[in-house]
């Protein structure tokens, strides 16, 4: 009989394991993948090792900062700062036509960018940052108010907006076009006051860490081991059955599956519908170079552009939307050494609708297409990188499906969260995406956060 048993060895999923496990429960994470990670995995390639979801861990704080999550979450976890190996971001920007925002991890940078181009907003902009909401305000309750209404009430540029919104909903957007103010303050916090940094070898660094500090406090991890159904007998879970019809006896089931397909995999009643999907997805291209980008003349770390002087996040009319993405360099942090080799990564909005419908060979033709579209797309925000390029990679909304088991391949689930982690059951709860914290560090401090309000007595 376990304590607790864990649905999901991604970020949330490995953070919780380890609380639990430090209190000396018995606690067991099932992952029905062969590797860990969930949304933010890696995988090895032509002998390259690629990441799937790391573009930048969010939250950068300098060694020595006691406040804020990143401080937290090493605390909680029992980590040192250096164990993560972050180096800051080089330096990054928004682009839009005829506009350029820089900004770095020095929150000065951007307002006096916002100054610079934007000098009627200067007193609007300090209210706004003023008014942001607090970290603990969030974790309890969304405060249900839109972003896009509170933003209004202090900016009136239109632009300023857009521009300012653009990042924001890139790395944590879980609805159409808006985001609870809560939300918004958190990601403006984790992007612009703390900032951006990344481990010379990638998301797997992390990874590594959280699995083996797990499995040190005699936490159990079990691969391949996916959870067909959740048994539930007088309105509490009592055993989890697997794939291969393993069943396993619990006290308690945390599960990082996400919302819908955690109420799925019960078996007495199937209330997915209670809370709507995500609709939100993305493809990506990765583009191995014969040179460093800065080499090429690109130095940014993050250019997150928009064609026009509206930002339209929403799920496209085609296969994606290349009207604006994110373009990644993990070359452009400062990490003291170059990487092996250059790499540009572009993201943009996808549809997985339309992804779904197709059959293989168009789904390869597909692929082929969008690399072309995306890039040329992006390369009128940064110098044309296409001569240099030895290698390619490309994964779609049907990717991230297949390896996380996320409906609609929703990078950030569902548009509503759960920031309770309660479900109908007593003894299930949810963290990670659909609890209401998304990125890498945000689902860290779900899975403790849940871990700390709901599982640690008894
Ligand atoms: C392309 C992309 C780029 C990103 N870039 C960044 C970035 O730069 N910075 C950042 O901070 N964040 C980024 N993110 C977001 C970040 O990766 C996620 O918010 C975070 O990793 C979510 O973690 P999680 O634990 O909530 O969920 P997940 O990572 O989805 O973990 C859930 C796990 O549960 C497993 N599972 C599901 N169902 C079952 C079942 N029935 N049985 C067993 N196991 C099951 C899945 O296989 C998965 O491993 C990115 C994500 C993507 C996809």
């Amino acid at each position: 009989m376990y304590d607790t048993i864990i649905i999901g060895a991604g970020m949330s999923g490995l953070a919780a394991g380890i609380r639990l496990a430090h209190f000396d429960q018995r606690v067991c994470i099932l992952e029905r993948h062969s590797a860990i990670g969930g949304l933010n995995s890696f995988y090895r390639l032509g002998r390259r090792n690629y990441d799937v979801g790391l573009h930048a861990v969010t939250n950068y704080a300098p060694k020595g900062t006691r406040r804020g999550p990143l401080a937290r979450l090493l605390r909680q976890l029992r980590f040192a700062w250096d164990e993560f190996s972050l180096s800051p971001q080089v330096g990054s920007e928004i682009a839009f036509p005829g506009v350029r925002l820089r900004f770095s991890n020095d929150f000065g940078l951007f307002e006096s960018e916002v100054v610079r181009h934007f000098p009627r907003q200067k007193d609007n902009f300090r209210r706004l940052v003023a008014e942001l909401c607090d970290y603990d305000q969030l974790g309890r309750a969304g405060t249900g108010c839109s972003a896009r209404e509170a933003v209004a009430q202090h900016i009136d540029d239109p632009l300023l907006v857009e521009m300012i919104f653009c990042p924001l909903l890139f790395y944590g957007g879980a609805r159409e076009h808006d985001m609870e103010f809560g939300q918004f303050s958190i990601m403006f916090r984790s992007i612009f006051l703390e900032g951006l940094a990344r481990p010379l070898v990638g998301v797997r660094l992390i990874l590594k860490k959280l699995v083996q500090k797990f499995k040190a406090l005699g936490g159990e991890l079990r691969l391949r081991a996916g959870v067909e159904r959740i048994s539930v007998s007088n309105g509490s879970v009592d055993k989890v059955i697997l794939d291969n019809g393993t069943e396993l006896e619990c006290r308690r089931v945390l599960s990082s599956a996400g919302w819908r397909e955690t109420m799925r995999l019960c078996d007495e009643v199937n209330r997915p519908d209670e809370h709507p999907a995500g609709r939100l997805s993305f493809v990506e291209s990765i583009s191995i170079l014969d040179a460093q980008p800065r080499v090429l003349g690109h130095d940014r770390t993050m250019v997150f552009y928009n064609d026009s002087d509206k930002f339209h996040y929403g799920k496209p009319d085609e296969l994606a939307d290349a009207r604006s993405g994110v373009i990644c360099s993990p070359n452009n942090f400062a990490y003291g050494q170059p990487l092996a080799e250059g790499v540009m990564r572009i993201t943009a909005l996808a549809d997985y609708d339309r992804w779904a419908a197709l059959d293989r060979q168009s789904y390869q033709l597909a692929k082929l297409r969008w690399y072309d579209r995306m890039v040329a797309s992006a390369v009128r925000f940064v110098p044309d990188f296409r001569s240099a390029v030895v290698e390619t990679d490309m994964f779609t909304p049907i990717t991230i499906r297949r390896y996380t088991g996320h409906e609609n391949g929703a990078v950030y689930g569902l548009p509503q969260k759960r920031y309770d982690g309660r479900t109908h059951l007593k003894n299930l709860y949810i963290c990670g995406t659909d609890q209401g914290l998304v990125g890498i560090i945000g689902a860290i401090i779900s899975g403790i956060s849940i871990a700390n309000r709901h599982l640690l007595e008894g």
